[in-house]
């Protein structure tokens, strides 16, 4: 596979790698949200204290099946950060052909708003905030050996808070978790949400 995901590539061939983004882009407008993310956004609505959705996923499946409270930590397909003004912004198209930025107007500036290899990942502080807080930390389908999410059970663990991940299978981090539950998260997550919402 061709390097798309890193500074260095978009600087080499913004060509190659803004198409390949616009192809994700456009592929999420024939995907729907699956029975895991209704499950969280049924959570997120319904219970009443403190609740952090951080996603690594950079699609809008959260969003489209009504998640509010949703941090994509590694940025999202739908968003262009122009270089020129450092704005963000909502973007459904191709980014390609070197639309103008809507703010500052200048042209070919735009470069799809995700984190890349060797680039900071966003809102740690409040990531780390809401771990700092929390009772109950769960995993959701990650191999948890990425850097910096794998620390976060860590961290969990660390101020007391029960640990819990669901995953297809066994991860290299199960031995950090109080309970591992092993399965499709389209099944595990809404049980999981069931459990909770009783
Ligand atoms: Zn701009």
């Amino acid at each position: 596979m061709e390097d798309v995901a890193t500074p260095e590539a978009f600087a080499r061939d913004p060509v190659l790698v803004q198409r390949f983004y616009d192809a994700r882009r456009e592929n999420l407008k024939r995907v729907e949200p699956n029975a895991a993310h209704a499950a969280l956004a049924r959570l997120d609505e319904a219970w009443p204290g403190g609740l952090l959705i951080v996603t690594q996923n950079v699609d809008d499946l959260h969003e489209r099946a009504g998640a509010k409270r949703l941090l994509h930590m590694h940025g999202e397909l739908n968003s262009a950060w122009c270089r020129a003004c450092d704005a963000r912004m909502a973007w459904s198209g191709a980014m390609g052909g070197d639309p103008a930025c809507p703010g500052c107007g200048v042209a070919g500036r735009l470069r799809p708003d995700i984190v890349w290899f060797g680039e900071m990942p966003y809102e740690m502080e409040r990531i780390d905030r809401a771990l700092m807080e929390a009772d109950l930390f769960v995993s959701i389908g990650t191999s948890g050996n990425v850097c910096p999410a794998a620390g976060f059970v860590q961290t969990a663990r660390q101020v007391g808070a029960l640990t819990l991940e669901i995953n297809l299978e066994p991860s290299q981090s199960s031995y950090l978790f109080d309970e591992s539950r092993t399965g499709r998260a389209g099944e595990l997550v809404p049980a999981w949400v069931e459990e909770m919402l009783e």
